[in-house]
């Protein structure tokens, strides 16, 4: 077989500790995992349970495990909001996975940013359409390299972002409405997961607009930690 034009380059993530690269299939996001956020974003977490979006695999931006990534501030916003989460990486496909099942499909961790054009996700939500030109831009999804899941403790586990060395927002993995294997068997209902594919989980409180020039610290206790410096579009 030939193709007619050269296949896209694969996304992956980097893989802390190991030479190997993670190849990524599809992005996934949780919404309003946090009820802090749920309640910052105008929703009642008790009434309003969570839902899930999609980026699209190639708005992965793949940090080393010490690096910093550099992200074009994307056109058409004036109000582009940091969103820090844990990423799930799914290493074994399964559909209608159990809950008590869910963490053996996970092959491992990091922690990403969902970017987000605010303004043109307040303008979506009121018109009833979609958010894809709100979420699933270019270069929206910069993450940290993995952490393979058996070397990540996971206890009582801090997500943290910093922006120009002040903090943003702050929260722990155990405050998610949906855990991690609640967020797996769910999604398993909707589609077929398979390895490859990436989880975004939901972000804490105190999301907040980023202007160009801005680094971005983002941490999660006990995985590699993702720096992001925002350039202007232009000088990309
Ligand atoms: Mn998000």
């Amino acid at each position: 077989m030939t193709w007619i034009l050269p296949p896209p380059p694969q996304p992956f993530l980097y893989v802390a500790g190991q030479p190997g690269l993670f190849a990524v299939r599809r992005i996934w996001c949780v919404g309003r995992n946090y009820a802090a956020h749920a309640r910052e974003m105008g929703a009642d977490p008790d009434r309003e349970p969570p839902f899930f979006f999609a980026k699209p695999g190639d708005a992965i931006v793949p940090a080393t495990p010490d690096g910093t990534v550099t992200v074009p501030y994307p056109p058409k916003t004036l109000n582009l909001h940091h969103e820090v989460e844990l990423v799930v990486a799914i290493g074994k496909a399964g559909t209608n996975i159990a809950p008590a099942d869910a963490l053996s499909h996970v092959f491992g961790y990091a922690v990403g940013l969902d970017l987000t054009r605010r303004d043109l996700q307040a303008a979506a939500k009121k018109a009833a359409h979609p958010w894809e030109m709100a979420k699933g831009f270019d270069a929206s999804a910069p993450c940290s390299a993995l952490l393979p899941a058996d070397q990540w403790p996971d206890t009582q586990a801090r997500i943290e972002l910093d922006v120009n060395s002040t903090r943003r927002q702050e929260g722990a993995i155990d405050d998610l409405i949906w855990p991690v294997a609640d967020v797996i068997a769910h999604l398993s209902q909707f589609v077929a997961l398979a390895a490859g594919d990436v989880i975004f989980t939901g972000t804490p409180e105190g999301v907040a607009a980023l202007v160009p020039g801005d680094v971005a610290v983002a941490s999660v206790t006990g995985l590699p930690e993702l720096t992001v410096r925002f350039t202007a579009a232009e000088a990309e």
